[in-house]
């Protein structure tokens, strides 16, 4: 299931120059490791963050499957570095745990349920929310945010696009005026904001990187991660929802910049073979079922 680039390495390292001597404006400010000098995380485990169902797949692929309900799963992950632990999205707020009727973003479009909390998971590892040095938030969709008020004294890293589009005011669509309203709302006024302006090297030894793929929200960002046994993940935020959708460039209609979607779906596949990378999709509850769980880790 997991995606590998079968290239050898003197490709992958034409690419990676190519990639690195790419436009200026492309690379503006990169920080993308070397892939032969990046130090390791130690450890990454996946929370179960929710799951959800949705009445109308078309809305994710357009003009296919057009009032078919589709589940998707919500996912966080826990990258151990050192003695300090970094946070990778924060899921369905805990306010719907084992609520039968759910939490939503766009009720009339998608129901969230949460059958594990956060908290919860942590403990199971001996953490607590003040452990986490790092909450790393790859856009601000509810799903994505719903527990940032359980880590007031963790470093919020998003991208500064997000920050601003989310205090921008409203636009003419009236659900992205609404998921923006709750984005305000779950985000809060962290005390502790760190606003990124494209790819980030979080701990300066190339082991997490934050990776700038706006498009479905204008900061969107993925993670790429490397570990020793396991090699270069890539986690997917939300660049793409399935392996058709990146297969096909399939972009969904509630994204807010179609070319950028596709550009930063390119972008991933170009590190994916750069690095060798398995590739993890967030919602991609098909992959994401074969995925190890906490407490079982990738190291
Ligand atoms: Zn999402």
């Amino acid at each position: 299931m997991l995606r590998q680039a079968k290239r050898g390495v003197a490709f992958v390292l034409g690419t990676f120059a190519l990639m690195m001597q790419g436009t200026p404006a492309a690379n503006a400010g990169s920080k993308l490791p070397d892939p032969s000098k990046a130090d390791s995380a130690d450890k990454l485990l996946r929370l179960d963050c929710g799951r959800s169902v949705a009445n109308d797949q078309s809305i994710w692929t357009p003009g296919q499957n057009v009032g078919r309900s589709i589940e998707f799963s919500s996912t966080c992950w826990l990258v151990k570095h050192r003695s300090e632990w970094l946070l990778w999205d924060t899921g369905v707020p805990e306010s719907a745990l084992n609520d039968p009727r759910g939490w939503s973003t766009l009720p009339k479009l998608i129901v969230y349920h949460l059958d594990r909390s956060l908290t919860e998971q942590l403990a199971e590892i001996g953490l607590k929310p003040r452990d986490i040095a790092f909450v790393a938030i790859s856009h601000t969709h509810g799903d994505h945010i719903g527990n940032v008020g359980l880590f007031p004294n963790s470093t919020i890293l998003m991208q500064q696009a997000e920050y601003s589009w989310i205090n921008s005011g409203n636009g003419p669509n009236d659900n992205v005026n609404q998921l923006l309203a709750l984005a305000r709302k779950l985000l809060g006024t962290p005390k502790n904001l760190r606003l990124i302006d494209g790819d980030t090297d979080v701990f300066g030894d190339g082991s997490v990187t934050l990776i700038s793929t706006p498009g479905h929200t204008p900061g969107s960002q993925s993670l790429l991660v490397h570990l020793k046994n396991s090699g270069f993940i890539i986690l997917s935020g939300d660049v793409a929802h399935s392996e058709e959708n990146f297969d096909k460039d399939i972009v969904p209609s509630l994204n807010t910049n179609k070319a950028e979607s596709i550009a930063s779906m390119e972008k991933i596949r170009q590190m994916i073979a750069t690095y060798k990378a398995s590739f993890f999709i967030n919602h991609y509850k098909k992959q994401t079922d074969t995925l190890k769980l906490l407490p079982a880790f990738y190291d």
